[in-house]
């Protein structure tokens, strides 16, 4: 079955992101979340990011203007019933998936591919949760969308080729490249770029280094484009906190076990450049270290 009408279920950094890039590739758009104020801020979102794209020479006026037109909002998830494929991505947090998916069952139609973009939660227990786990995928898109050439495709026990073939297809025509992952706690990339941030972030709590010190390392000595914290802060301090969770408690491995100072920080509500403050403070323009 072609893909011609997606449904974006979550309108944060990636539901928006996911949205630009699929109205720019010509798709109709359907981007939902819980709010009329979330989806204000996720379409402003894609407006900053298509005006973004103009100004690198990457889009012309006309592009932007067609791919805004594609994309359209709704706050009832009862809408999706018209979407060939309805990509999740809402907060990591397999309850909110699970309840996502369960209430989807009601309203999308019987042929719909149905999708996630989570980060690290299992592929088949989130099936599970729909009627149709042999048309359920993982499509795992890196942040920033419009800028990462990668997608991670993660097939459950149940997904059929079909579904597979349709995901590959998607990717391709949004001009990606994918690699395939077999269904375990973040996959592949999580799996190890995870860890590593949460070895940084003992490394501060530690005090073996300042956030400058621990970022500069590894930007200037392992030639690492973003310091693991600046990272960190980029990817949001939550999601970072739940992929940990995640593969600590799927893979058993005291190895995994998430940094104590960065549950401080999500408690506190500092998850990053989403709520502009996380290891570095955001409000004054310039990033300045928090500790
Ligand atoms: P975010 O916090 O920016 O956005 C999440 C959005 O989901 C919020 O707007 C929230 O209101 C919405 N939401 C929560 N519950 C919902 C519900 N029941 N229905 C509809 N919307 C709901 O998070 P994000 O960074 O966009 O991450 C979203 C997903 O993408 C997560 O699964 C995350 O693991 C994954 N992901 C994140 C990154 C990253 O670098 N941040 C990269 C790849 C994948």
């Amino acid at each position: 079955m072609a893909i011609n009408t997606i449904g974006v279920i979550g309108a944060g950094q990636m539901g928006s992101g996911i949205a630009q890039v699929c109205a720019l590739a010509g798709l109709d758009v359907l981007i939902n979340d819980v709010s009329a104020d979330k989806i204000d801020a996720g379409l402003a979102a894609v407006d900053a990011a298509l005006v973004k794209q103009i100004e690198r020479g990457a889009i012309d006026e006309a592009a932007r203007a067609a791919a805004k037109a594609r994309i359209k909002a709704t706050p009832d998830l009862a809408d999706m019933g018209g979407c060939d494929l309805v990509i999740e991505a809402a907060s990591e947090n397999e309850e909110v998936k699970r309840k996502i998916f369960t209430l989807l069952r009601a309203y999308v139609k019987p042929e719909v591919y149905l999708a996630s973009n989570t980060s690290s939660i299992s592929i088949t227990r989130l099936a599970s949760a729909t009627d149709r786990p042999e048309r359920f995928i993982g499509i795992h898109f890196m942040n920033p969308v419009a800028r990462m050439q990668l997608v991670e495709l993660i097939r459950g026990i149940a997904t059929e080729n079909e579904t597979f073939e349709a995901a590959k297809e998607l990717v391709t025509r949004l001009g990606k490249s994918y690699t395939v992952s077999e269904d375990f706690p973040a996959f592949i990339v999580n799996r190890i770029l995870l860890p590593m941030i949460n070895e940084a972030i003992y490394t501060l709590y530690e005090g073996v280094g300042s956030v400058e010190a621990i970022d500069a390392a590894m930007r200037l000595g392992a030639n690492h484009p973003m310091g693991p914290l600046q990272l960190a802060d980029f990817i949001g301090l939550d999601t970072v906190l739940s992929v940990m969770q995640v593969l600590h408690e799927g893979l058993a491995d005291s190895k995994y076990r998430p940094c104590p100072l960065l549950v401080k920080y999500v408690e506190a509500g500092w998850l990053g450049r989403k709520t502009q403050r996380g290891f570095y403070d955001y409000r004054s323009g310039t990033p300045v270290p928090t500790r």
